[in-house]
């Protein structure tokens, strides 16, 4: 099966996930999106999937590692901070990431994930000029965007299939960023608990705080 088919099979996203900046403003589904049944966007908790089966488990990745393809478009020491964030993420969900390789491409809502890469995850720096993930998260300032696609793993129960991050140029506190996108990503949503990396506000937390534990703990592990 090719990598388009597949692509075209993912339940495309409810979660858009928008980073930092002003308020968090409620999160549009693409325009192919089923109805939201998960939770909302904001929660008065410290962590929250960004959706759940329905015998109430996150959704989240069922893999035994994630293959992730980056876009650095030039500027090493973006690679530098992915590598930093990646594995920040590892150690605190127990997912296990495997670097693919290098790609010039941007993700989009049409073509989340490099095709020429063999990843499930596309992360890249680029501008809201560049992709229209920006746009359909509602913020077009925002720091950066993190993005998990659904498919169907058995009736009523979902997973994630793919995913991706694209970080504005020139963002400040760059690696947390992109650790909450990849947040995203791995099903986590938004907290109003400003304490933490998961923050729908700016992120000032200096590293994972205990919800964004608790949650990337719920989301994550391996299958294998
Ligand atoms: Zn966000």
């Amino acid at each position: 099966m090719t990598r388009m088919t597949r692509l075209t099979r993912y339940l495309a996203l409810t979660a858009l996930a928008v980073a930092l900046v002003a308020a968090c403003t409620p999160l549009s589904p693409a325009p192919v999106a089923p109805p939201w049944v998960g939770d909302s966007p904001t929660h008065a908790s410290s962590w929250a999937p960004t959706r759940r089966n329905t015998d109430g488990t996150p959704v989240k990745w069922e893999a035994c590692q994630i293959r992730v393809a980056v876009n650095h478009g030039g500027d090493m020491a973006f690679w530098a901070d992915v590598t930093t964030a990646l594995l920040s993420v590892e150690q605190a969900s127990g997912v296990l990431f495997e670097f693919v390789g290098f790609t010039g491409h941007v993700p989009t809502l049409e073509q989340p994930v490099a095709i020429d890469s063999n990843s499930d995850v596309t992360i890249a720096q680029a501008a809201s000029s560049e992709t229209n993930l920006f746009a359909a998260s509602g913020l077009l300032s925002a720091a950066g965007v993190g993005t998990p696609y659904y498919r169907w793993a058995q009736p009523g129960h979902l997973r994630i299939g793919a995913g991706s991050v694209v970080i504005a140029p020139g963002v400040t506190n760059r690696v947390h960023v992109i650790e909450h996108e990849i947040g995203h990503v791995l099903g986590l949503a938004h907290t109003d608990n400003a304490t933490q990396i998961m923050t729908s506000q700016a992120i000032t937390a200096p590293g994972w705080g205990s919800g964004d534990r608790a949650g990337l703990q719920a989301v994550g592990g391996r299958t294998c």
